[in-house]
Parts: structure tokens; sequence; C-alpha cells
């Protein structure tokens, strides 16, 4: 079996990469997750030879056999994270260790091998490296990175494969909700739920997110933007949405936010908050919280705001709240004061522009 440690990357430049005169034309407004740069890594796995054939190569598209078992039971896991051009120019990622963690932890839920972090590590800096001028110039942009892999092998029996492929690609992007949404507006599903108790809720799986979309096409149908889901069992605690997770700011100056008991996926984001909040003297309580006191603490004004988080969209407020029970809206409907203090917190350390005395920033070139 190879010895991870020593994998070496084979590098092969892209022969016709996009023009730069495009290339600028693309980073001076890139959107989110449509453009990609010139590059990926891919990595192999099999039971025999373990991690091997790692390359940085020409992104294009993969070959694949009709029977690739993930194609069938959707054996597959990804991670989302950032690269940013700091303030003085240095290209970092944030807490990018903590991806590489949660990566191996999702693929023991998905009885998938898990892969090494310095190698994970590596394959994202060699990717971020090579597509080094594919950061967008737009103001808030970034270079979404994103490792992903899945089962490979051609087989049709139900069993963990035995054949994987592990990748990242890299979207050059910008803000994640349209400009001048300040504060977004959630649907509250009644009738799907994202995870069960004993399921994949904590695990960065495509099934999960396969799993929400019909709630978030409804979400879209009632004119908000993001759907927010109740646990499995009472339909009863708040636990987040599609792809964020959710903190309530209390009027005594608290912080609520869903417990990670399974069914909640574990932000990086969300630790980072917790702890930049209690840094600031808050009390955060990590506690279940009901969608009628939801509700109840709206209308009577002891929540004071209500904000989701994740990498994609950093930190985003949410206004206000339809389901099919009646539309409350939180505090004036905007984006409230603890939300902006803290977003602007967590966007100044991962830019460069404020104390990092935790170490999150990874500073690569
Ligand atoms: C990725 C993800 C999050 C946010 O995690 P971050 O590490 O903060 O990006 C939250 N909820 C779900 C369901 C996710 O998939």
């Amino acid at each position: 079996m190879a010895n991870s440690d020593s994998l070496e990357f084979l590098v092969e430049k892209h022969s016709k990469p996009v023009p730069p005169a495009e290339r600028t034309e693309i980073l001076m407004n890139p959107g989110f997750g449509n453009l990609f740069t010139d590059h990926m890594v891919s990595i192999r796995y099999s039971e025999g030879q373990g991690w091997h054939d790692a390359k940085v190569q020409a992104r294009a598209p993969i070959p694949m056999d009709p029977a690739s078992s993930v194609l069938h039971y959707a054996q597959e896991i990804f991670e989302g994270m950032k690269a940013y051009r700091l303030a003085d120019g240095t290209t970092a990622l944030f807490r990018p260790e903590q991806n590489a963690l949660r990566f191996q932890k999702s693929a023991r839920r998905m009885a998938m091998p898990e892969l090494p972090q310095e190698i994970f590590l590596k394959s994202v800096e060699a990717l971020v490296d090579i597509d080094r001028d594919w950061f967008p110039s737009a103001e808030g942009g970034s270079l979404y990175l994103r490792p992903f892999m899945f089962a490979s092998e051609v087989f049709l029996g139900v069993r963990p494969a035995k054949e994987y492929l592990y990748m990242v690609i890299a979207s050059p992007v910008g803000a994640y909700f349209k400009e001048g949404a300040s504060a977004i507006s959630i649907w509250v599903s009644e009738e799907y739920s994202r995870a069960a108790p004993g399921g994949t809720g904590a695990a960065k799986c495509g099934g999960n997110y396969a799993a929400s979309l019909v709630a978030q096409a409804e979400a879209i149908a009632q004119d908000c933007d993001q759907v927010v889901f109740l646990d499995a069992a009472e339909h009863r605690w708040v636990e987040e949405l599609g792809g964020m997770n959710l903190f309530f700011v209390m009027d005594d100056g608290r912080l609520i936010t869903p417990p990670l008991t399974g069914t909640i996926l574990p932000g990086i984001t969300r630790e980072s908050i917790i702890t930049l909040a209690r840094e600031e003297g808050l009390e955060v309580s990590e506690e279940p919280y009901a969608i009628d006191q939801w509700r109840s603490d709206a209308a009577s004004g002891k929540l004071k705001e209500t904000f989701a988080c994740g990498t994609a969209a950093v930190v985003t407020a949410v206004g206000t709240v339809r389901s099919a029970q009646g539309d409350f809206t939180i505090g004036s409907g905007g984006p409230g004061q603890l939300t902006e203090k803290l977003r602007m917190r967590l966007v100044d350390i991962q830019r460069g522009l404020a104390e990092d005395k935790y170490g999150w920033v990874k500073r690569l070139f």
C-alpha cells in the first residue's frame, strides 16, 4: 500500500487556460458557483493501493461508468471552504484543518476511507497555488474551494465501495445572496425533514442536500430565500437551514444556538461565532429552541435578532419567518446590531484586518 505521507502530486498545467482578458472579465463579477478555475485535483483510492495517483491537472469532465456505485447509492461527501486574498496580498485559508477533520468524520459516517488530513490540506493548497490568478477583484470576493469524494467502484451490490475518487475544484465567487439583500426571509418546513436521529445530518454529504431540495423549492414558491428545518421527531425544535446554522439573539444579550445532537451539521462558522461572542462577554447557550418560542419571543421583543451562518454567506440576518401558521418579523426586519458586529469581527479576521489570536488564518503565499 502506498505510504500516504509521501504522496506526491503530479502537476500538469492546462495547455489552454482561460485567456487573461476573459478571466479578468469573469473576476469583476463572478456570481456564485457558475464559473470555475483552470485546474482540478484528483486522488484515487482503492482497497489494495490506498491513496494514489494524485494529480493537479486541467479541469475536465470525468469519464464515468454507468454502474459507478455513487450513481446508485449516493456514497458521496464534500467540503466547502474559501481562500481569501488578504489586505497585504497574501492568500490565506480559514481554519482549513477543521475542514480536513470534518471531511474525515463525514467519511466515517458514510463508510468511506478517511483521507489523511495532511493530504487534504496539500491538495487544497496545490489548487490555490496553481490557480492563484483566479481571485475575484470585486470587494468581498474569494476563491470557493470544493473538495469532494465519491464511490467510483463499478459495482451494483449494496456494500461500501472499494474504490473512491477524491477531487478538489475551485470557483471564484462574489457575495452569496444577491446584492442589496440585507436580511433574508425563511420558510418553516413542516412537511419535510432534513435529518433524523441516527441519520446523516452531521455528515456533509450530498444526500442531505438532495433531501432538502424539495423543501427549498417550497420556500422559493412561498417567496422566501431559504428553508428552515425542524427536528424530525417532534417537528418542534428549530434545527438549521439547508446549508447554514442558526443563532438567536435575546434581549438580555444571550445567544442561543441549537445543540449538536447529531442532526445538525457542525459548522466551522458556527463554532467561530460562538468563540467570538464569548470573547465579547456574551453568554452563548447551545440549547434547543422551539418554533412556538421563536414566534412568541419575536412578538414580545424578547428576541432581538436571528442570523444564519456558514462559509458561503458567512453571516446573514434573518428578517422574516413564514410558515403555514402565518408570518412573523424579527426586530425591525433588517440586520440587527449584534449580527452586524459579529459578522464584521469574523470577516475582519478572515481578511487579515484584525488580530488573529486563535491562529485561524492559514497564510499560504
Ligand atoms: C456546510 C454546512 C453548514 C455550514 O458549515 P460551515 O463550516 O460554517 O461552512 C451548515 N449547515 C449545513 C447543512 C452545511 O452543509
